[in-house]
């Protein structure tokens, strides 16, 4: 590579999914220039503090750079043909539902797509589930409820067209900067506009809050429940849409006048909140055509988080706000690509192309892959994954790119589940994660930078991610890596790819393969890229899916005349019974924790942490608490605490503020055993899921808080 080249790409952060323009400046020494790329419509030359500093994260230091088999460098041949051996012979021996895949959100979509088709369509079981479980599950299977597809029906556009914009279950501005930024300008420029923060934390977000509802945690299906029975009272729903777009509007209203909901007092006192605010709150909805319901994990992390979502949209549905500029509900992935991986299959319940595992899809798929095993129903989700890794059900497991020893609920009880597993294959581009000592073999792949292919964000926009440098080491693409494993495992002719682009319009075909309507509604479309050259390819500028005949420049949104994706083209609003968190809190485990992202830091923070300027902002595990706890318990601010729950233990600073609401505390997700010799937070959180989306309940464990006393 030559120095001074201009590139574009996509950051490797959150599910914004903001464009960058790189310039190399010196390949040999991995030197280059950020700056946020104008022209991305995701950000128009924005970017937060860990994009900008994404350059300091290109050292070699703490990279992994060759093939490792039980901590001994091997040649790659080793490597591959001892992986292959590891999954056929486990398969054989045990049968396809002995072998798992733990993917990432974090892996492009042209990975995923590799290792979701080496799984379900030749190794034979859908048990490859991701990362992507754990932050925005709920939501996959609220939309698939409602719309009957798991899509997003607007655009960040309409942040800044609307005059009402509701943040639920999201502190915007330290988990997506660039689009509190871009709501946060539009607000500037008009006055009129409204925010309200939906939070029992209040976060920098509320800084942009016109009205702050700090609810109880986990009450938000009460909350939305009301405002449908409220709309319903004053007459200000939009009957004509639900009449002619949507189903089930009798049994949803129903269930929203229960008597929790019934009036503005009831929701008050249930969620805690002054009644008014809930008035003021019901009172702008009403009055409010233009109104985007923004949420994202406080929804979503909840053992009824698909209800929560369904409460959300049941309320746009009702009112008519939907598919239009400036209105509509919409979901914050968390991670880059985790709506591409979503899209391939990447959860262990789709099968590719969202579609579902009928005995139609599964049949059509296979036929279109020649697979020589099709796995039939859906695998095992996260949590149910690692179990099964726990009691020996599952023999065999390959994570890609990720680090569950840290992120998983119940995280020890995964760490033991890998030291007991005699089968962990990892590919990663770190060395040492807390999940990587687990490994019997270890697999060195490219790191944001180096790697090629495609992301998609929040809004269906599908990105370039470009590679800025050469590859270091021995390092190759996670793509290469799942398809050598699949030749060595006899599967050659299905996995004989020559780069990323001749996945991507594998995929892009399948998306339009027999996708007539008579024949199905298929919901992901791209298959007017399906044609497009190596050349077209790595100069694809961003698009918003779907891309087909109907919208071959992609759509900004969705369901603009109605036209759903379930069988009558209608949506469906669901009954919501408001459930409580499944943790009850007692008198040994009297506080609520609620776990989360941190500004400067992401995830695990293999990456984060090698920017010196990311780490100044927050340099060590710190636990939220408020001043009245903290006076009871007798702590002084920046004094060591003990966190405690049924599962697991942890040590942080205590840091007192009325930011926090009594008895709730708040700790980051991001610390681990690399960084802290405290504990990780993981190893607290109660493992319990949602029914339907298997997302765990991270946002409230119950906990002991104690003073911690060095042995
Ligand atoms: Fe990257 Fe998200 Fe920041 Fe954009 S907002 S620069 S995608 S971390």
């Amino acid at each position: 590579m030559t120095s001074n080249r201009t590139l574009h790409t996509t950051c490797a952060y959150c599910g914004v999914g903001c464009g960058i323009q790189a310039v190399v400046t010196d390949a040999a020494t991995r030197q280059i220039h950020i700056q946020g790329d104008r022209n991305h419509p995701a950000n128009f030359g924005r970017l937060c503090s860990k994009g900008a500093a994404l350059a300091e994260t290109l050292t070699l230091h703490g990279r992994l750079l060759n093939p490792e088999i039980n901590g001994e460098t091997v040649s790659w041949d080793a490597a591959l043909d001892l992986a292959a051996e590891t999954l056929s012979a486990t398969a054989r021996e045990h049968g396809p539902e002995s072998v798992a895949f733990y993917l990432s959100g974090q892996l492009l979509t042209e990975d995923y797509y590799v290792a979701n088709k080496l799984m379900k369509g030749f190794i034979g079981s859908a048990n490859v589930d991701t990362n992507s479980r754990l932050c925005m599950s709920s939501s996959v299977a609220g939309h698939k409820r409602a719309f009957g597809a798991d899509v997003v029906p607007g655009c960040y556009e309409d942040l800044e067209q609307a005059d009402l914009i509701i943040l639920t279950g999201s502190n915007t501005a330290w988990c997506h900067p660039i689009l509190y930024q871009r709501i946060k300008a539009a607000k500037q420029q008009r006055p009129q506009m409204k925010v309200v923060v939906i939070d029992p934390r209040r976060t920098a977000t509320c800084d942009i809050a016109d009205l702050h509802l700090p609810l109880q945690p986990g009450s938000d299906a009460w909350l939305f429940n009301g405002l449908l029975a409220y709309l319903a009272r004053l007459g200000a729903l939009d009957y004509e849409y639900l009449e002619q777009h949507t189903e089930g509007f009798g049994v949803a209203i129903k269930a929203a006048r229960a008597a929790e909901t019934a009036d503005i007092p009831s929701v008050a006192r249930h969620c805690g909140l002054k009644e008014g605010e809930v008035a003021a709150f019901y009172d702008w909805f009403r009055k409010t055509p233009k109104t985007v319901t923004a949420y994202s994990q406080g929804v979503n992390q909840s053992s009824s988080g698909s209800d929560k979502v369904n409460a959300i949209i049941n309320c746009h549905l009702a009112t008519g706000r939907i598919g239009q500029p400036g209105m509509g509900p919409l979901s914050l992935t968390g991670q880059p690509n985790a709506m591409g991986g979503r899209e391939v299959g990447g959860l262990a319940n789709q099968l590719a192309a969202h579609m579902d595992f009928t005995s139609d899809n599964v049949e059509r798929v296979g036929r279109f892959w020649n697979a020589t095993r099709m796995a039939s129903q859906p695998g095992l989700k996260a949590v149910d994954l690692f179990d099964a890794v726990a009691d020996g059900r599952i023999k065999a497991i390959w994570i890609m790119g990720t680090n569950p020893v840290v992120s998983m609920p119940d995280a020890d009880k995964v760490a033991q589940a890998l030291s007991r597993c005699e089968n962990v294959i990892i590919s990663d581009c770190i060395r040492r994660t807390d999940t990587t000592e687990y490994a019997n073999i270890l697999l060195p792949a490219l790191g944001w930078g180096e790697k090629d292919g495609t992301v998609t964000n929040s809004e269906r926009r599908i990105s370039r991610q470009r590679a800025l440098l050469t590859p270091p080491g021995h390092a190759k693409p996670d793509w290469w890596i799942i398809s050598a494993v699949a030749q060595r495992m006899g599967f050659g002719a299905a996995f004989n790819y020559r780069n990323s682009r001749d996945i991507f319009i594998e995929h892009a075909a399948l998306s339009g393969f027999e996708n007539t309507p008579e024949q199905t509604l298929r919901a992901f479309d791209i298959s007017a890229l399906e044609i497009l050259t190596d050349a077209e390819y790595d100069a694809l500028e961003p698009i918003q899916w779907p891309v087909n005949a109907a919208t071959p420049q992609g759509a900004a949104r969705l369901f603009q005349d109605g036209g759903y994706y379930s069988p009558s083209r209608k949506a469906l609003l669901s009954p919501i019974t408001p459930q409580p968190p499944r943790g009850k809190l007692d008198e040994n485990y009297s506080f609520a924790l609620n776990t989360g992202r941190i500004r400067d830091q992401w995830h695990t923070m293999t990456r984060t942490a090698l920017a010196p300027q990311l780490n100044a902002h927050i340099s060590e595990p710190y636990c939220d608490m408020h001043p009245q706890d903290a006076e009871r318990l007798g702590f002084e601010q920046n004094d060591l605490v003990r966190i405690r729950s049924r599962h697991g233990v942890m040590i942080a600073r205590a840091h007192i503020t009325d930011e926090q609401a009594p008895g709730q505390l708040f700790v980051p997700m991001h610390w681990t055993a690399q960084y802290s010799a405290v504990g990780r937070v993981g190893a607290l959180v109660n493992p319990v899921t949602d029914p339907y989306s298997g997302q765990p309940e991270s946002k409230h464990t119950p906990v002991a808080l104690e003073r911690f006393e060095a042995a």
